[in-house]
Parts: C-alpha cells; structure tokens; sequence
C-alpha cells in the first residue's frame, strides 16, 4: 500500500480514518529511566484512553531507535523492552527496529535526491560555526559529489509553528526551522530526522507523545512532512524531569534505572509527574490495576503545561 505522497512510503492500513496510532520510540542507548518512564506511559495511557469513532481502542506501538551503533549499549533494548512489559505497558503489533529499515530509509533518500530535494554538503561543522552555526545553503547548487558528503533536504516550507496538545501554540526558532539540514549524515548514518518520519509515516502515527526535548526537531519534521506531501501526526510535548542541579534525567547522564522488579513505587510517581494524582493507596495494588486506573483516568489537561519540571 501506498501513500497520495509524491515519494512511495508504503505504511500500515489504518482501520478507520480517526484511528489513534500512538508510539513510544526508546534509543537503545542505555537503560529505561524514570524519564523515560514518564515518556511511554503518557504515550500509553493517551492512546488507549482514546476511542476513534468505530468505537477501536487507540493502538502503542513501540519502536527501538537503534540507528546510532556507537551510542548503543549491549542489551540495552532487550532491557527496555522487558522493563516496558515489567510495567504493565503491553505494545500492540510487532516492534519495530530502525536498523532493519535501512534498505527503505536508503530509497527515501534515493526519491528526494532525484527530485531535486536534497543535496550533498560537504562543509565541516568548524566553518558553519564560524558563520554563525546556522548552515547557510552554502552546497546547494554546487552539485557537490556523493562520496565523502552529507546530505542536506532543501527546505522549502521552513515551518516553525504548530499547536502542540500539552503546550498549546509553539513557535520555533525561525532560523533553525528554515536550515536545509541533514538527512544522511557524512559518516554514512541516516540522520534521526529522516529515519523518525520514514517510521512515523511507515507506520501510519496518528499522535507522537515525547519529551519536551524534541520540541524544535519537531520543526524539522513537520517540514519533512510537508516536502513529502504527507499529513503529519498530533504532537504533544510533556514536561521533562530534571534534577535538581538543572539536568534532563537522561541515559547520557547516568539516570538511574527504574526498579523492575518494583515498578509500582515508580508508577505512581509518574503518574504524580504527569498531574494525574492518583490515591496514594494505589501503590498497594497490581501493576496492571495501576495501568487500568491510569488509562480510565487519563487527563491532558492535568498534564502541566511547562517545559520542566524538577525532581527531588
Ligand atoms: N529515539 C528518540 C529518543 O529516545 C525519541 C524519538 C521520538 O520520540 O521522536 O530520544
Ligand atoms: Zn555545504
């Protein structure tokens, strides 16, 4: 099956045209955090709270980001996906690994360069720095060589706004939203803009829930979106846990691992993080009774608006 864009992504059927298809979409590079937690049960619980209009139950699916060999921890995806289940977060549908698309992210690639969409750079991140850290379109119409470059999208939407379901209006950094940025990257990996709207597309996301921090690639791929003449999906930014020195719970900085063999204690506290206030007394009871509260329960507009939160 094909998409009406003017590049043949195939993607899944959907079975009804409001169908919800929601994702959580784990880097390999580390374990599962209480970031991360945080990230896939607000996905989790607003696809299933959510009914389309045959009366079908929302769909997670749960897709492992695995495009970055040299950040990629041994094991770590068969952890996160064990942890998930630890969780009571079931996955509808076979996950899917990024590293298995390559063949597909190759003929994306292959579409927009024959459509004049994309270009070969092969300026060094010293010299974008040196005009300001905003690439400047410099290769454009150098017909620079393949061999040895990157990949640059030409930009010709440069969309920097759109309504977020958390965070209402957001606008982008302008300059940035309108950069023709990388789409294959000179060391040969495929950029995660590239990759992550392949895979939105391939799998027919209606609805992207994630961190605050992937607020402006949002721009990004909004923009790819639109080159691709494809609809884009519902975005929705929630509020990322920081410690109290000021940084973002992440692998990179050595977030501690959520405890799978006790995951109520973290349940409850992601649940208090996304405004849900659950009874305390919950945290007596079954992981998957916990999961049933939290998806019945489920509020947006609970969820606080702000861009951080910090935690003890
Ligand atoms: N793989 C990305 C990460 O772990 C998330 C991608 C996304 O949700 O769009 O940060
Ligand atoms: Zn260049």
């Amino acid at each position: 099956m094909t998409s009406n864009n003017n590049l043949p992504i195939e993607r899944s059927p959907l079975l009804s045209k409001d169908s919800y298809r929601g994702r959580f979409a784990p880097s390999p590079s580390g374990l599962l955090h209480f970031g991360s937690l945080i990230t896939a049960l607000a996905s989790y619980c607003d696809a299933k709270s959510t009914t389309d209009s045959q009366g079908l139950q929302g769909k997670w699916l749960v897709r492992i980001e695995d495009i970055d060999p040299p950040r990629e921890q041994v094991g770590a995806s068969a952890s996160i996906l064990s942890t998930l289940e630890a969780f009571g977060l079931h996955w509808d549908e076979q996950v899917l690994y990024q590293s298995q698309q390559a063949k597909r992210y190759r003929e994306m690639l292959n579409e927009l360069r024959q459509q004049h969409l994309s270009y070969y750079c092969r300026c060094t991140r010293n010299e974008i720095k040196q005009i300001g850290g905003i690439y400047q379109g410099h290769c454009r119409s150098l017909n620079q060589p393949k061999q040895d470059s990157a990949a640059r999208l030409v930009n010709q939407h440069g969309l920097h706004q759109f309504n977020d379901i958390f965070q209402g209006r957001v606008q982008c950094d302008l300059a940035l939203a309108a950069e023709d940025f990388i789409i294959h990257r000179k060391d040969g990996l495929f950029a995660y803009q590239l990759a992550v709207v392949h895979d939105d597309i391939f799998q027919n996301i209606s609805h992207v829930i994630r961190g605050c921090d992937l607020l402006e690639p949002t721009a990004r791929q909004l923009t790819l979106f639109a080159t691709l003449n494809c609809p884009a999906p519902q975005y929705g930014h929630i509020p990322l846990a920081i410690t109290d020195q000021g940084y973002k719970l992440s692998k990179q900085n050595k977030a501690p691992a959520i405890d799978k063999n006790h995951p109520q204690p973290s349940l409850i506290a992601a649940l208090n993080f996304l405004g849900q206030a659950p009874a305390p007394e919950l945290v007596y009871e079954d992981v998957g009774d916990i999961i049933d509260w939290a998806v019945e329960h489920w509020s947006r507009e609970k969820v606080s608006p702000v861009k951080e939160i910090t935690i003890a």
